[in-house]
């Protein structure tokens, strides 16, 4: 009893550094003075904790521009020996990895293509990643952050169907687990990067979607990404907006997936089916040019992304949707189609201020800056605080 009152008293003086670590993360380059306005602190008392955080090889500062007749401030930066978090993308052709300081920045982003697909090949490679990253870093890698493409059930890989993977055990890839490994849906992520630092920062409820195959995404509270009981929530994909005559591989029918993306574009043209629906449809969308019938199986996809997301509008009453993938140049192709089919859509009284849907900011970059930011969520906690400053 004693000693849990004790961790949580320890536990509440990194309460405050969390806090300033988490704006350093969400506005990387942010004066102290900036910061101390946004967490409503004296400027007194943010200058002694981050006199602290400097201690304790959390930030450093360096002096700011001075700019108008404030007083001179510095510029919140990562220590150059503070913690870091190996964040890692698993995709379908590729996997990437990068290094993330506590703003949220990534160094050293490293490609690789699969040399071979199976679960056990692909896993070795990212343990070697992070073998090396740990050699490098020593005790300041404090996480591992995976994104992937992929179901995800009690942070287990249930499925991952454009990989070819049924259920798979991801814990070889930090293997002694001195280094904890996080793992996240590549969608939810993009998404969180979406909400935190990318198109959807003003929003405070936001729906982010991602066409590549099929769709995916997350809404996000605040920042925060709606898991669901087991952290699977989000398989918009396989919501019942699509052709019922059609079985979806995830074993149901009539699932949006199958409307929106290559596959579709190859049904609508009677071409097919292709066996990389991506790269299948940013060739039709490059066809569109002079190509009336790749113009036409574009807007009918457009009309059922457009229609699929105005019924999720209709659920969730985002402030903002961002679309990610092949989603913002289904929609420029056939803007006029997608624009009446999401008005359609609607529900009477959205219409009057729809949510607007904006293109996401971070690219294909989304999923890593996300599994970077869950790992920093995690390595910035108060808890993960008083541990680093315990092993300095
Ligand atoms: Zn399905």
């Amino acid at each position: 009893m004693a000693s849990s009152t004790r961790q949580r008293a320890d536990a509440a003086r990194w309460h405050t550094a969390s806090q300033v670590l988490a704006v350093v993360r969400r506005r990387p380059g942010i004066t102290r003075a900036a910061m101390a306005r946004e967490l409503h602190l004296a400027s007194g008392f943010a200058t002694e904790i981050t006199a602290r955080m400097r201690q304790l090889r959390l930030l450093t500062e360096a002096p700011a521009p001075i700019s108008g007749r404030g007083r001179p401030t510095t510029v919140l930066q990562p220590h150059h020996d503070g913690p870091v978090v190996l964040a890692v993308d698993l995709r379908q052709e590729d996997w990437r990895h990068a290094v993330a300081t506590v703003d949220g920045m990534l160094h050293e982003a490293q490609r690789h293509t699969h040399r071979r697909r199976q679960p056990t090949a692909v896993l070795r490679e990212i343990r070697h990643a992070v073998d090396r990253a740990r050699a490098r870093y020593g005790e300041r890698l404090r996480a591992v952050s995976l994104a992937v493409a992929a179901t995800l059930h009690d942070q287990h890989l249930v499925q991952a169907s454009t990989l070819g993977w049924g259920p798979v055990d991801l814990s070889s890839i930090t293997g002694d687990a001195i280094v904890p490994l996080l793992v996240g849906n590549d969608a939810t992520l993009a998404g969180v990067a979406e909400a935190r630092t990318g198109a959807a920062t003003t929003a405070g409820t936001a729906l982010h979607l991602i066409v590549e195959v099929g769709i995916g995404g997350t809404l996000t509270i605040d920042g925060q990404p709606v898991l669901g009981a087991h952290g699977a929530a989000g398989e918009y994909g396989h919501l019942p907006f699509g052709d019922r005559r059609l079985r979806c591989p995830c074993g149901a029918r009539g699932c949006w997936d199958l409307d929106v993306d290559g596959r579709a574009l190859a049904r609508h043209l009677g071409e097919p089916a292709p066996a990389d629906p991506r790269s299948y449809a940013r060739h039709v969308l490059h066809r569109t040019a002079n190509d009336p019938r790749a113009r036409q199986a574009v807007s009918t996809v457009a009309q059922s992304l457009a229609a699929g997301i105005a019924g999720l509008a209709n659920i969730h009453d985002p402030d903002l949707i961002t679309l990610g993938g092949l989603g913002p140049a289904i929609r420029n192709t056939a803007s006029a189609a997608f624009d009446a089919a999401y008005t359609d859509g609607l529900m009477t009284f959205h219409r009057a201020q729809s949510p607007p849907v904006v293109d996401a900011a971070h690219g294909d970059q989304g999923p890593l800056h996300g599994a970077a930011l869950l790992g920093l969520d995690h390595c910035t906690s108060e808890t993960a605080l008083a541990e680093w400053a315990a092993h300095l």
